[in-house]
């Protein structure tokens, strides 16, 4: 924030108009109904608009308590349910509406006593108490137009100082509401969405008591300025000591995430509307939540979820404005921290608040948001605390200290549990618990099945966090290596360096171990929000869109950088690179010529290089099978991708809800193809493995063995467990009847497999 505020805008001067008489009204000695009476007929006058009306949350209905321009007769009469015609529905969505002629709009609803059919233009905000809406403002007019910019955030701005007005005078029964579900002790269990795996119990900590903002209306708007500067400062000292001591070291997903955030920290827009918000008469806390809650309405129109994570970053700093600004700056983590074993609670969370808390205790993670892309999801898969997502109301149902059990893979939370429900957790924890260390013992020996056929077993991996799973699981390497999650998490297009120092770390972490890269597979649905790489909105079938190979050949700068940061952080050990959708085999061709060619200037400008490159293809669309035999010749590895290779199979999009359940990875289709592609490239030099999710299920990987394949690159999770199905495995016997499995599948060919296991004392696990 610079020191030099400009001028005012207009909006700000209109709010500060509409604010300055709000404030006399405020300060006045007339009774509540009163006040809002004045209210209306102040707005309206200084919006020139012929309607204004104020309706409040009351026994569960918005309810008209103030009008100026419609009927008298309906104050108090008038109410809509939350949902119900447009001012129902502002408040249910809290989003604004802004429409030029009302009744055209599909959640209209007409209501004779009002008198509104003689008013075509609508406008209403919600207001907002403790992030719910506890009313709505609206205005109307006779002639149909759109309210302008400028008329809407006043309303937002006067929305706010009614907040603080009604909830004064107690006029809405949100409190009363919330205070009444969470007074009820008895045992619930909430539901919601696994983002990173595990069980924890512990007692509830909300992350943040919550801060009411007492005062919206400043008496001194310098002052508030000053406030507002000071509060910055503290904040960007916080973030610039956080980035020197981020506790996971140099380099990573965390760095990257502390980058975003002091982008944010010195954006000049930000410090700008929250300058705005002051002119127009607020006070600095008021200001900063009403433009918080401006981008928290943006953030529900944006579809991009990279961007609404981006936008939780902004969310995280605002909070830690308004603490630092109010004086009221403890986080549970702040204000000394977990005491016990504890499960966090919290709307959102920064990366950077997940940090301050002691992991030892830090049992789980209960979000009313969160998206598995979110950086904090990232931290918190690094810190190995199981976090759950999209918990709805939670405020609601858990109080400060209640027990809670929390077991994201089965999606739930049971809050104050009975001693059954507490039971049954604490059994299936020993089971898991025992399971896993079970394969943990597992570790050093190696995959072998019991007739003595050695399996490659390698993991996926994409974060400098998972390199820490190669010795956790004992794996022999890194199969596929997802090099756009770097991309993909950044808030900039990462520099040559900031690639070639990932790769450096993740190649000395490895050391003999072999690491596969795979180039960026960008572009289509992995759309980077700081790059042109094609709109994936605008692309019909972003899946088979412009994507991975086919836009790495076309955009060769990125390839090239990507290409000199691998050799360069490779120099002087070998190299394996992977293409990924290669469709024919020229665009493979292409794409090692490009390296090839990188390697030329690399040489000639007397860099240390790598000692060799092995070049590799993902094998993702099935019709490369065609001409599979064209490109052996040339190739040192092929990777199969089951995850894409069978959304192309059956044309099924791999992420379509309806869709998941539908096709089974053990089908003929997919059986059938995969013994095609073994028998393609058997004889040849080039080694076959399998880098999708199905080679870390036991009984995929038991069927792909069957067929012939004998490397998998699979999730951390699943070396354990595959490892456990090889070591207890007769691949003679199962590659004996695989031809009459493959010739006469059955109607339940997953039945078929199981049962074959079953009955050859195959460990499936559980
Ligand atoms: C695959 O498609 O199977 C694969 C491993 O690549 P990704 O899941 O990254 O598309
Ligand atoms: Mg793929």
């Amino acid at each position: 924030m610079t020191n030099a505020p400009p001028p005012p805008s207009t909006a700000a001067q209109s709010a500060r108009t509409i604010l300055t008489r709000l404030h006399e009204v405020m300060a006045s000695r007339a009774n509540a109904q009163g006040k809002l009476n004045q209210v209306v007929g102040i707005i309206g006058e200084c919006l020139d608009s012929e309607v204004c009306s104020i309706y409040l949350l009351r026994e569960g209905a918005l309810e008209l308590y103030a009008t100026r321009g419609l009927k008298q007769e309906a104050v108090h009469v008038t109410r809509l349910g939350l949902g119900e015609g447009l001012v129902g529905m502002i408040a249910d969505q809290i989003e604004t509406l802004n429409l030029d002629e009302a009744a055209a709009h599909p959640d209209f609803s007409y209501r004779p006593e009002t008198g509104e059919e003689l008013f075509h233009s609508f406008a209403g905000v919600p207001i907002i108490r403790r992030e719910r809406a506890v009313g709505v403002l609206c205005v109307q007019h006779a002639d149909p137009r759109r309210y302008d910019d400028i008329e809407i955030e006043t309303l937002q701005t006067v929305a706010m100082v009614l907040s603080e007005l009604i909830s004064n005078a107690d006029l809405v029964d949100t409190a009363a509401r919330t205070d009444a579900a969470a007074a009820d002790q008895s045992a619930q269990r909430l539901n919601g969405q696994k983002l990173v795996d595990g069980m924890g119990a512990g007692v509830a900590v909300f992350h943040q008591p919550r801060i009411t903002i007492e005062h919206t209306v400043a008496d001194d708007t310098e002052a508030e300025r000053h406030r507002v500067y000071a509060a910055f400062d503290k904040m960007r000292e916080q973030i610039d000591r956080m980035a020197s001591s981020a506790d996971f070291g140099v380099g990573g997903e965390h760095e990257e995430v502390i980058e975003t955030y002091k982008m944010f920290a010195y954006d000049e827009g930000w410090s700008r509307r929250i300058n705005e918000a002051i002119d127009s008469g607020l006070t600095a806390e008021a200001a900063i939540e009403r433009v918080q809650q401006r981008t928290r309405m943006r953030m529900r129109q944006i579809d991009d979820p990279l961007l609404r994570d981006r936008m939780h970053d902004l969310e995280d700093l605002s909070n830690r404005l308004i603490r630092i600004v109010s004086g009221q700056m403890g986080t549970a983590a702040q204000m000394g921290g977990l005491r016990q074993d504890s499960i966090l609670i919290a709307r959102n969370l920064g990366p950077a608040e997940l940090l301050e808390y002691d992991r030892r205790r830090l049992k789980g993670v209960v979000l009313e948001e969160g998206s598995l892309t979110a950086h904090v999801i990232i931290v918190a898969r690094a810190m190995g605390v199981p976090v759950m997502g999209r918990v709805s109301d939670v405020r609601a149902s858990i109080r400060e200290g209640d027990l809670l059990l929390l077991d994201s893979a089965a999606g739930s939370v049971h809050v104050r549990p009975t001693q059954a429900v507490q039971d049954a957790f604490d059994a299936k924890l020993e089971v898991s618990q025992k399971r896993r260390a079970n394969l943990a013992s597992l570790r050093d020996l190696p995959a072998v099945t019991k007739d003595g056929v050695p399996i490659e077993l390698m993991i996926n991996a994409g974060l400098r966090e998972d390199i820490a799973a190669l010795d956790l699981t004992g794996a022999r390497g890194i199969g596929l290596f997802r090099t756009e999650f770097q991309f993909l998490v950044s808030a900039t297009l990462p520099s040559r360096d900031r690639q070639q120092r990932l790769y450096r770390d993740v190649l000395d972490a490895a050391g003999d171990r072999p690491v596969i890269f795979r180039t960026v597979d960008i572009g289509g649905d992995k759309a980077l929000p700081y790059m042109n790489v094609g709109d994936s909105a605008q692309e019909e079938n972003p899946a088979m869109g412009w994507r991975a190979l086919r836009l790495a050949l076309e955009r060769e700068g990125l390839l090239k950088v990507q290409a000199r940061a691998l050799m360069e952080a490779a120099a002087g050990r070998t190299l394996n690179v992977m293409f990924p959708m290669v469709s024919e085999p020229w665009e493979y061709e292409a794409a090692r010529d490009l390296f090839v060619g990188q390697r030329a200037w690399l040489a000639s400008h007397n860099k240390k290089l790598p000692v060799a490159i092995r070049y590799g293809a993902m094998l993702e669309v099935p019709g490369l099978l065609e001409t599979l035999d064209l490109m052996l010749p040339h190739l040192d590895f092929l990777s199969i991708g089951t995850n894409d290779l069978t959304q192309f199979l059956f044309a099924a999009d791999r992420a379509h809800p309806r869709l998941a359940e539908r096709y089974d990875w053990l089908s003929p289709t997919v059986m059938r193809y995969l013994a095609r592609v073994v028998r393609t490239v058997s004889g040849s030099k080039v080694a076959l493995g399998v880098c999708g999710e199905m080679g870390g299920r036991p009984l995929e990987a038991m069927a792909l063995l069957g067929v012939g394949i004998e490397r998998l690159s699979i999730t951390p999770a699943g070396v354990g467990p595959v490892k456990a199905m090889i070591r207890s495995l007769d691949l003679g016997a199962l590659r004996a009847d695989m031809p009459a499995i493959l010739a006469q599948p059955s109607s339940n060919p997953r039945g078929q497999y199981q049962d074959w296991a079953d009955s050859h004392q195959v460990d499936l696990g559980d």
